[in-house]
């Protein structure tokens, strides 16, 4: 056994003696027997972590722990609502007849969640009730019922849910949802709002990758872009983050961010102004994008009209399972697609990118942003997301 084997092991047994109820080796269910993998022993199966977990269910049903995280940031995140150097998290896992699931919630402030709302939340949610996993409908509309908003914490159980069923079938979820991983997107590296000299030393951070993304809303935007212009003439993703307020100002910016090879502009203007942002998409050059307009799947009628597109985001959309329906629905719709993330460990960001097959543009580098990741997941490969072939979401635990 090589070193980290052994740390795996020896952190295994540990926290099993360390846990209250047994977990490993309990009496095997219905569910568990539904797919082709569930009593396969091996890595897929999951290893628990987490010490000093709160826990709430049982053994006998779906057992959850979950613990805080501070996610450190490399560098310091300015955007048009302010700066930061570190995002509260929570990390989950679901542990059902000797498998474990993982996900986590990730809080920037600005949405209005915390560690402490999160812990509350989550400390509510009792799913020993549910002897099967794979009802993941009926799971997540109890989870829904348990408390309004909260979608954060929402998203922590779906993650960890759709995670653990997946190992139990054996099968990873765009498997199941009939996506091809071939067509996963490539996905932009987002350009904060900073200083010329760190604008250009995120710009050699950013080689990698085809499509960038740049936060606007502050009175340097035009000036970013020339900086950027001045390196590269890779196409452009525009995040106004709702920092332009004059819809005038907001088609004159589309204008001139048309002749500079940019491809969207996502939340130019505040969303309660959505007469004025779709005046702007009548005249726009440029597809206009939901962002902070669209949380879940009520919110998408309301973007008719004013938008183009949507970002979802699992923070937001309460996970997996709605952010499916909103991707669905909104192709049906003649909507355009894309898919986003808060700063989160290789855990969210890797369950978002089982979806990314079924979208148009994908914004999935909240991982490479942050100095501590617990998890590796979905890569990024000359530009493009790809996608483990591991069960579940995809997410395998460092230690
Ligand atoms: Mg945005």
């Amino acid at each position: 056994m090589n070193r980290r084997g052994f740390i795996k092991a020896a952190s295994i047994a540990s926290l099993a003696m360390a846990l209250p109820e047994k977990i490993f080796g309990f009496e095997r269910t219905a569910a568990s027997t539904a797919g082709n993998s569930a009593s396969q022993a091996g890595p897929d199966r999951g290893v628990l972590s987490l010490p000093g977990a709160q826990t709430t269910g049982s053994t006998r049903g779906i057992m959850l722990r979950f613990a805080p995280y501070q996610l450190s940031l490399r560098h310091s995140f300015n955007l048009a609502s302010g700066s930061r150097t570190t995002t509260p998290d929570v990390q989950v896992e679901a542990v059902y007849d000797g498998i474990v699931g993982y996900g986590e919630a990730s809080m920037p402030p600005y949405l209005g969640e915390s560690v402490d709302s999160v812990m509350r939340f989550l400390s509510k949610v009792d799913l020993s009730g549910f002897s099967n996993p794979l009802r993941l409908e009926e799971i997540l509309e109890y989870v829904d019922a348990v408390a309004p908003d909260n979608n954060a914490a929402k998203a922590a159980v779906d993650i960890v849910l759709h995670d653990l069923v997946g190992k139990l079938v054996g099968r990873s979820w765009h498997e199941l949802w009939g996506l091809s991983p071939e067509n996963a997107p490539e996905t932009s590296y987002t350009i904060g709002i900073d200083s010329e000299e760190m604008v250009r030393l995120k710009m050699t951070e950013a080689d990698p990758y085809n499509i960038l993304k740049v936060k606007m809303g502050l009175d340097r935007d035009r000036e970013t872009i020339e900086i950027i212009r001045s390196l590269t003439d890779r196409p452009i993703c525009v995040d106004v983050n709702q920092g332009w307020h004059s819809k005038e100002l907001a088609l004159e910016m589309c204008h001139w961010l048309a002749d500079r090879n940019c491809l969207f502009v996502e939340q130019p203007m505040p969303k309660e102004q959505i007469d004025d942002i779709a005046w702007l998409r009548e005249r726009s050059p440029l597809p206009i994008i939901a962002d902070e307009a669209v949380k879940r799947l009520a919110d998408l009628p309301a973007c008719l009209g004013a938008y183009d597109g949507i970002n979802i985001k699992l923070m937001k959309s309460t996970g997996l399972r709605e952010a499916h329906k909103m991707a669905t629905t909104a192709k049906a719709l003649g909507l355009k697609v894309m898919i986003g993330c808060m700063t989160e460990t290789s855990c969210g960001i890797s369950a978002a990118a089982q979806l990314s097959p079924l979208v148009d543009w994908a914004d999935l580098d909240g991982n490479l942003l942050i100095s501590n990741d617990r998890f590796e997941g979905a890569t990024i490969q000359n530009g493009r997301i790809t996608l483990p072939a591991s069960p579940g979401i995809g997410a395998t635990l460092l230690l």
